[in-house]
């Protein structure tokens, strides 16, 4: 597939106006490229720096339309946009969607997901379809406890999922589903999980390092960059970032979130066909940030250097941790980055702080 390139003052769409279109949005204008949002609200992260905003309902068809209409090339930066009137515009349109709608259906699918990656030789936590009480009391006989219960759809930041342990009834477990179609994974005793962040367009690609990702409640909290792995796992992990990327015919950027267990096993949890915010770290400790990749992948221009110049590490700034920044922006060597949202609700991501480091100081001082 070629991708066209983009002449400069070119429009980018990006469907859903979170953190992660406006840090997308802040990329394409430095690549002098106006950018259009959509999404539900109005006055979003994302809206507030971009050249046009739409708000409208992912599931109108004709909105969309004139969307796809107003822009060059349509990106995204979440992948749970109802596909139902999307795929339908997005093939009938002359302007291109990036990544693909058969990418966001693969990903936007936890089933579909795993099934894929195993079917491409990529080892995950074994798993199971729950339709029904019958099938996840076959699949924990099958799999074991514990066990984790996840919808196969929506879920994000631990939402729609419960760990089934040995005392769980069957009964609160499905309750999690809410009558959607669940899978049962079998549980995985990693020892950390990583990320890699990868980007491909016009045959080329190119990947961050594999970073740890600490979470806090479920919700990401903190990011090393490099993760604290040995060469081995590292190199498993772009391999398989490498391979899925391929494999999908990636056009834009992709998340592989990975547990590493206590062997030294790479299995894949989840993947995000956009920048990540385990990929936030870029922004500062890399000449391209995943959101720069991810505009000129789409762009059809050449990708950017993702070597880092230092080792970094990222904290998220979640609902009252904004009370921080005062103190943050007094700190020479903490970088700060504001989301534009007004009100600090529990775990709504708010901003993200950077620190930088040496390169190769941060595995040393492990
Ligand atoms: P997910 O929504 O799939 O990213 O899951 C959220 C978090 O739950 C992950 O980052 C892990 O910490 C944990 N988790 C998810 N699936 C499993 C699993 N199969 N085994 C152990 N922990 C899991």
């Amino acid at each position: 597939m070629s991708v066209k390139r983009l002449p400069p003052g070119a429009t980018i769409g990006i469907l859903g106006n979170g953190q992660l279109g406006r840090m997308a949005a802040l990329a394409a204008a430095r690549l002098g490229y106006r950018t259009h949002s959509f999404g539900p609200e109005a006055d979003a992260p994302a809206a507030q720096v971009s050249s046009r905003a739409m708000v409208g309902d992912y599931r109108d068809a004709a909105t969309l339309k004139a969307f796809f209409a107003a822009c060059d090339v349509v990106t995204y930066e979440f992948e749970n946009i109802p596909l139902e009137a999307l795929a339908g515009v997005a093939q009938a349109s002359k302007t291109p969607l990036y990544p693909s709608a058969k990418v966001l259906a693969i990903c936007q699918d936890r089933l579909a997901e795993k099934t894929f990656l195993n079917r491409i030789g990529i080892a995950t936590a074994p798993f199971a379809r729950v339709r029904n009480r019958h099938d996840l009391e076959m699949a924990l006989a099958h799999l074991g406890r514990p066990a984790v219960l996840k919808t196969t759809r929506m879920g994000y930041d631990g939402k729609g999922q419960i760990k089934i342990g040995p005392k769980t009834p069957i009964d609160a477990a499905m309750a999690v589903l809410k009558g959607q179609e669940g899978i049962l994974e079998g549980f995985v005793d990693f020892e950390r999980e990583i990320s890699v962040v990868i980007a491909r367009g016009r045959g080329q690609i190119a990947s961050y390092v594999p970073v740890e990702n600490r979470h806090a409640h479920h919700i990401l909290d903190e990011t090393i960059a490099p993760a604290p792995v040995s060469r081995a796992v590292a190199q498993q992990a772009e391999a398989i970032a490498h391979l899925v990327a391929a494999k999908l015919a990636l056009v834009g950027v992709l998340a592989v979130e990975m547990f590493v267990t206590r062997r030294g096993r790479v299995l894949v949890n989840e993947l995000a066909p956009r920048p990540h915010n385990s990929g936030h770290w870029t922004i500062d400790a890399c000449p391209a940030s995943q959101f720069d990749q991810q505009i000129r992948a789409v762009a059809g221009l050449p990708l950017g250097c993702p070597e880092r110049h230092s080792d970094a590490r990222m904290k998220n700034l979640i609902g009252d941790d904004v009370r921080k920044v005062p103190g943050l922006l007094a700190d020479p060597n903490a970088i700060v980055h504001l989301y534009g949202k007004a009100e600090p609700r529990p775990g709504r991501k708010m901003g993200h702080v950077t620190w930088l480091a040496p390169k190769g100081s941060a595995k040393k001082g492990r």
